[in-house]
């Protein structure tokens, strides 16, 4: 796990590590990441995934799915 002290983007020593079930969008399709572990900033809402937390988001997105293949438009 990563260990952040203060926000990149507005330098707040609030942020902070949580673990919530996050919602997100991609491209139109929502999609939950159960139980993720990231950090988040109190002050202006900013979010940061480490590496662990980016496969877990990557393992449930609909646009990494590996089971399915999609053509996208180049
Ligand atoms: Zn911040």
């Amino acid at each position: 796990m990563l260990k952040i002290k203060t926000c990149p983007t507005c330098g707040s020593k609030r942020i902070r590590n949580v673990r919530r079930t996050v919602r997100r969008t991609v491209k139109g399709k929502r999609y939950v990441v159960p139980d993720l572990e990231f950090y988040e900033c109190p002050d202006c809402g900013e979010k940061l995934y480490g590496p662990e937390a980016m496969r877990r988001i990557e393992a449930y997105s609909p646009a990494y799915a590996k089971s399915r293949r999609i053509a996208l438009p180049a």
